[in-house]
């Protein structure tokens, strides 16, 4: 039986919470004052456990088991978004810190251990799932040259040296290594909490198909210019829009979100005509057909408005990362986890965020669970779980570290 300790389990994340503390949650961008020195105690934390810790080129925190051969790989990251909740990154890797102690000395687990990762930058302030991709391999350095805090400015590069990072190397995983990859996770949306569930177990994370809509027509003046002869931009975009809102519910499937989540009017002045309009457009779905059939309707609609005149419209993709299944066995484990610690409060489900699970899944088996979050709100410092269910997912956590280890071959 592996039992964690509710209390130690608690009372990592309330410390967690005293670095970048903003109200109820934290700010702590990637690599802020706040977010190094969170990565320096939680290395403590690593090296109290008995974990070999070490911090790399990239900012990734690493806990090692000393003398084991087959092991599991845990992990999350540390840095939050701007102003935002105490849980979301730190929930991961405090669950993946308790398995370490209570496996990882057991005898039962000679040859075998957990370690725990702390992924850079997963919330993307400089780019998108920038520690993981550099631990698989999919990060070069002309990446990390271009990479820029999307909200102060500073290069990835400069931030890394006033850390002290700049000259260390970057680890990279050796697959062979690991028997696996499992990460927890506030849910951020209030499926489980509507449903009255403890627990979620993750299917598959989605994949998110972004795009940009250009419109061209003309810039005019916005008091002499007949409205018979406008070619407004803007128009053009908002009609499309509404034309997305009335198709897109009949092409998708249960879970399909899509999201408008940026409109620049060019000039963007009171008296103008806009000249052109652009929109950034998001489709997010777990299932890569859905999302194939999505984005034909979106192209069938912007070629409708732009056939239909007066302006021009044209699309483009600007980012797709695929669904990322979640490996059976790994998902089974966290079922059997879950049944023997909360009976039937658990259910399956997709993931609507992406997670650093989507990329280490690419070079091994990787599980998710999730635990409920208040009123289905994150990214904001009201995010919150209550201490029962932060307490409950640890155990399930461990438990199903405990049994997939158990099943491996030294
Ligand atoms: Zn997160």
């Amino acid at each position: 039986m592996t039992t964690i300790s509710p209390d130690r389990v608690l009372a990592d994340l309330n410390r967690l919470r005293d670095f970048g503390r903003h109200k109820t949650g934290v700010h702590r961008p990637s690599l802020s004052t706040e977010h190094n020195a969170a990565c320096h105690w939680f290395a403590g934390r690593m090296a109290d456990a008995g974990l070999t810790p070490a911090i790399d080129g990239i900012g990734n925190v690493y806990g090692s088991a000393p003398g084991a051969t087959r092991k599991l790989l845990t992990g999350s990251h540390l840095e939050s978004q701007n102003y935002a909740g105490w849980l979301d990154g730190p929930l991961g890797v405090v669950y993946g810190l308790e398995a370490a102690r209570v496996i990882n000395g057991d005898p039962a687990f000679a040859g075998r251990g957990v370690d725990v990762g702390v992924w850079f930058d997963e919330e993307g302030h400089f780019g998108h799932f920038l520690g993981s991709r550099s631990f698989v391999d999919g990060l070069s350095d002309a990446d990390i040259d271009s990479a820029v805090d999307r909200t102060s400015g500073r290069t990835l590069r400069e931030a890394l040296a006033a850390a002290g990072l700049a000259d260390k190397p970057r680890t990279q995983v050796k697959p062979s290594d690991y028997i696996g990859y499992l990460e927890a996770h506030i849910e951020q949306g209030d499926w489980l909490e509507a449903k009255g569930l403890n627990l979620g177990i993750v299917t598959s994370i989605v994949g998110i198909w972004q795009f940009s809509v250009t419109f061209t027509g003309t810039q005019n003046h916005a008091g002499t210019t007949r409205m018979a002869i406008r070619r407004d931009a803007g128009l053009a975009l908002t009609d499309l829009c509404g034309a997305i809102a009335r198709r897109f519910p009949e092409v998708a499937g249960e879970r399909t979100v899509w999201t408008t989540g940026r409109i620049t009017l060019d000039p963007g002045a009171p008296s103008i005509i806009p000249g052109t309009a652009e929109m950034l457009f998001q489709i997010r779905d777990a299932d890569l057909a859905t999302l194939q059939r999505m984005e034909a309707a979106l192209a069938d609609l912007v070629a409708a408005s732009d056939a239909a005149g007066p302006c021009r419209a044209r699309y483009q993709a600007l980012r797709k990362s695929m669904p990322a299944v979640m490996a059976p066995h790994m998902q089974a484990a966290l079922a059997d986890a879950a049944t023997k610690h909360a009976g039937n409060r658990y259910t399956r489900m997709p993931s609507g965020a992406g997670h650093d699970a989507q990329i280490l899944s690419k070079v091994m088996s990787a599980g998710m669970l999730f635990v409920p979050s208040i009123g289905g709100i994150s990214h904001h410092w009201t995010e919150n779980t209550s201490d029962a269910d932060i307490v409950l997912g640890a155990q399930v956590f461990a438990t199903a570290c405990a049994s997939l280890l158990r099943e491996a071959e030294v």
